[in-house]
This record gives C-alpha cells, sequence and structure tokens, in this order.
C-alpha cells in the first residue's frame, strides 16, 4: 500500500523482501476465506484495537474501511458482506486480488527485489541500508525506508521478527512479540484428548474477567486440540487470556455449554426423574449434551457433582477450564507488541532515525480477527507513505 500511494505521487519505489515472492502471509490469511475488512459503522470499528485505539484511528481516518473496500473494487474484484457483517472479496481468496495489485504496481513502475534481508540501517542525510542477497551483501543509500516487515507469527511465511534487535540497537523502543489470536494450552486427560481433539464445541459462550475485572465474552464456536483449545471465540479473547496468564501464571475461562438456556430451565429439566436411565443419558435427553460438551463437563467435573443437579447446572453455565500458556507465536494468526508509537512521530516515523518509517503488524497494536488486522496494516502503508512524501517535498 505504501509502494502504491509513493509511485503514484511520482516517487521512484524500490521493495525489497527477504522471500522469494511478496505477500505470502497475505496469500495464507486469504486460505480460509480473506475477510478484508468489517462493515460496521467506523466508532465500532474502532473499539477493536483496544489500548491503541486512538493511535489506529488515527491512521484509520486517513484508510478507512470503507476507502479499503473501494480499493480492492478499484482492481477489479467485487467485494461482499457476510451475515456477520465481515467483508470479503466475491470469490474469499487472496491470490487474485494479489496478483491484480502486483500487476499494476509493476506497470506503475515498483522495482521488485526479492530473497533481500533487511540487515542494517544508518541515517546520516540520507538513509542507508544494507541487505543479504545470493548474490551477496548490498548496500541502498535512499532518501527515506518505509520497514513493513511484520510481527512475529507464521515465521516461515517471511516475518520473522528478526528485525526486532536491529532497531532496539538503535533504541527504539520495541514491546516484545507476543502470540494473538492464539490457541492455548490445557492439561487434558489422556482419555479426553484421544476421544475429542478436533472436535468443535459449537455455540458455547466463554468469558473470562480481564486485568481490571471487567467481564469480556464471546458465543461463538471453537475447537478441542490435542493441547488444549482453539478457534473464533478464544482468538477473540485471546488478548486478555494471555495478559491473564502472563500475570498471574493462569486463567480460568468460563465455558457457558448452553448459552441459549437460563440455569433455572436446566435445573426444571434435570430435575424431572430419571428412572434407570444414566446421567449422561438424562443430560442428553433433557438438555440434548452429549459428545464433546458431555465430554467436557466429565473432564472437568468430580463424579460427585454429578449428583447436585443446581451445582451440576451452575457448572454447565459457567464451567471453568483452566488455561496455562498461549500456542507458541509461530501458530498464531497474529502478533502483538512491536514498534511503540511513542517512538513514532504521526506519520510513523521513528523519531530516532529520521527517514525510517514503519507500517502493519511491526507496530505495537492488536485486533482480533474480523478484518481488523488487514485494515490497520494497509491504512498505516498509506499513513507512512504519506508522511514519506511530505518529508521528501520539506528536503526540497
Ligand atoms: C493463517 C492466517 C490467517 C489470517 N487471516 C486474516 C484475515 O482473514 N483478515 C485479516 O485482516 N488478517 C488476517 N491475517 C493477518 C494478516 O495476514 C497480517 O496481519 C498481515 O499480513 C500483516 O501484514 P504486514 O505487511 O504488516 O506483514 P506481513 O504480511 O507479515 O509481511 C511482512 C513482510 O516482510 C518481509 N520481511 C520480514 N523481515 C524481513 C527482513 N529482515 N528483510 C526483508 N524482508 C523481511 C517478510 O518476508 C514479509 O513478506 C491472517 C494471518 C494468518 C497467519
Amino acid at each position: 500500500m505504501a509502494a502504491e500511494v509513493l509511485i503514484n505521487a511520482g516517487i521512484q519505489v524500490d521493495l525489497y523482501d527477504a522471500m522469494p515472492s511478496v505477500g505470502r502471509k497475505f496469500l495464507m490469511a486469504g486460505k480460509g476465506g480473506m475477510n478484508i475488512s468489517h462493515a460496521e459503522s467506523f466508532e465500532q470499528f474502532v473499539l477493536h484495537y483496544g489500548d491503541r485505539k486512538e493511535n489506529v484511528e488515527a491512521l484509520l481516518k486517513l484508510f478507512s474501511p470503507e476507502d479499503l473496500r473501494n480499493w480492492v473494487h478499484s482492481l477489479g474484484i467485487d467485494t461482499f458482506i457476510g451475515t456477520s457483517g465481515r467483508v470479503f472479496p466475491k470469490d474469499m481468496k487472496a491470490a487474485p486480488l494479489l496478483r491484480a495489485w502486483l500487476h499494476r504496481l509493476r506497470t506503475a513502475g515498483v522495482n521488485f527485489h526479492m530473497r533481500h534481508q533487511w540487515q542494517d540501517v544508518t541515517v546520516k542525510n540520507k538513509v542507508n541500508l544494507g541487505f543479504s542477497s545470493p548474490n551477496g551483501n548490498v548496500n541502498v543509500t535512499c532518501d527515506a525506508v518505509i520497514l513493513a516487515l511484520g510481527g512475529g507469527s507464521w515465521p516461515k511465511l517471511g516475518s520473522t521478527g528478526a528485525w526486532v534487535p536491529l532497531l532496539e540497537e538503535h533504541n527504539v523502543h520495541v514491546s516484545p512479540l507476543k502470540p494473538s489470536n492464539c490457541g492455548f494450552e490445557v492439561t487434558w486427560s489422556d482419555y479426553f484428548k484421544v476421544k475429542f481433539s478436533g472436535q468443535p464445541l459449537k455455540s458455547v459462550r466463554v468469558s473470562v474477567k480481564d486485568i481490571d475485572g471487567v467481564v469480556r465474552a464471546q458465543t461463538g464456536e471453537c475447537v478441542i486440540t490435542e493441547s488444549g483449545i482453539e478457534g473464533g471465540v478464544i482468538y477473540a479473547l485471546s488478548a486478555f487470556l494471555r495478559e491473564e496468564i502472563l500475570s498471574k501464571g493462569s486463567v480460568t475461562l468460563g465455558v457457558d455449554l448452553l448459552p441459549h438456556l437460563d440455569r433455572d430451565i436446566l435445573i426444571k429439566k434435570l430435575s424431572k426423574p430419571r428412572g434407570k436411565a444414566s446421567m449422561a443419558n438424562h443430560l442428553r435427553k433433557q438438555l440434548g449434551l452429549d459428545g464433546v460438551k458431555a465430554g467436557l463437563l466429565r473432564e472437568c467435573l468430580l463424579s460427585a457433582d454429578f449428583e447436585n443437579i443446581e451445582y451440576l447446572c451452575s457448572m454447565i453455565k459457567h464451567l471453568p477450564v483452566k488455561l496455562i500458556a498461549t500456542r507458541p507465536i509461530e501458530e498464531a494468526i497474529s502478533s502483538a507488541g512491536g514498534v511503540s508509537f511513542e517512538s513514532l512521530n504521526t506519520s510513523l516515523m521513528i523519531s530516532q532515525l529520521p527517514g525510517v518509517f514503519c507500517a502493519g503488524e511491526m507496530l505495537d497494536w492488536e485486533a482480533p480477527t474480523g478484518g481488523y488486522l488487514l485494515s490497520a496494516c494497509f491504512a498505516s502503508g498509506k499513513v507512512a507513505a504519506l508522511g514519506v512524501i511530505q518529508k521528501l517535498k520539506e528536503a526540497c
């Protein structure tokens, strides 16, 4: 996005990437359906950036979710709004979009240099960059550089986070990269693990108290994994869950297995005589509670708990599942942490390194999935490019 804004302003652009081709994570984002943005109001949209709302809102004001949709259309790709308000390219894929975009950038004159691993930067009058490449070390002198090196998740797609110490050497403050939109570890019994890993928990409501004691909850789906739990509702709460684990060593997730039924109704139904039926059958017949949901109940409770109907119903509505760690950052959809906004001016230029700008996931913000990640990446790319244009004007 930065390259596009700059080349359209008549500035020569050279784009370097360590990988053999660009946009590998962008392509991966398209695998399960590329959710590029969300159709909710701007006021609602920006709430998803948590503590960094103000910083990201300033970026999105210059390239809004609406602008992003129009930009996709300008590439000849239609978009649609899903039932949940999420915005997708019509065919849900990233590849046609990336192809059309790269074609447009190349035609406009952007020079691509692949397999160039950025190694260092020095700033005097100009910005000097050092790269390693298959042809040896390459030095480049330019008027300005925009670093858009990604976070730390899925490093095999190029975003290794190897840039962190390189910027710290220049006293740039970087908050540690941490997994975001990630799965969590739970110590399941061998029986539960073997029987239920890979199974979806459909329509549950999960909740957690954040560090300020505010209850954060999500209704939807998640999946039991061999090592714990992951999926939509877990990703949405991942920032709160992660921070609780970091401060207390573990966190208890409350799982409402039957969010559409009140506890009183559960008590009424389960209090019906069950005759010779086993408790498992009674739960299935009266509440439709079976399969992985019933398995989770057994996993987290003692046998005696099934004799006390009122307590059992409380547990069905708020089953405590202890999460002990995040899954590794390598598996996370995105990362939190990065170059702190306090190290940057409003154009995203590093204060200690005039002429060096930053954009994308390498900045210190995080957001849930739902198009919020790409939207902020695009917007920050545009803001950094506008900052470069301004700086070049001032230098003339
Ligand atoms: C499985 C998955 C699904 C996702 N789905 C969605 C989704 O549906 N919607 C959404 O909004 N977001 C989604 N995301 C997140 C989104 O893809 C990222 O937030 C976004 O791609 C980040 O863009 P970026 O340009 O900041 O970094 P990246 O896309 O990570 O790009 C960084 C680039 O920098 C290069 N690089 C890094 N270090 C160096 C170096 N030292 N020298 C040279 N080059 C370097 C890398 O090779 C890479 O090409 C998903 C992510 C994953 C992993």
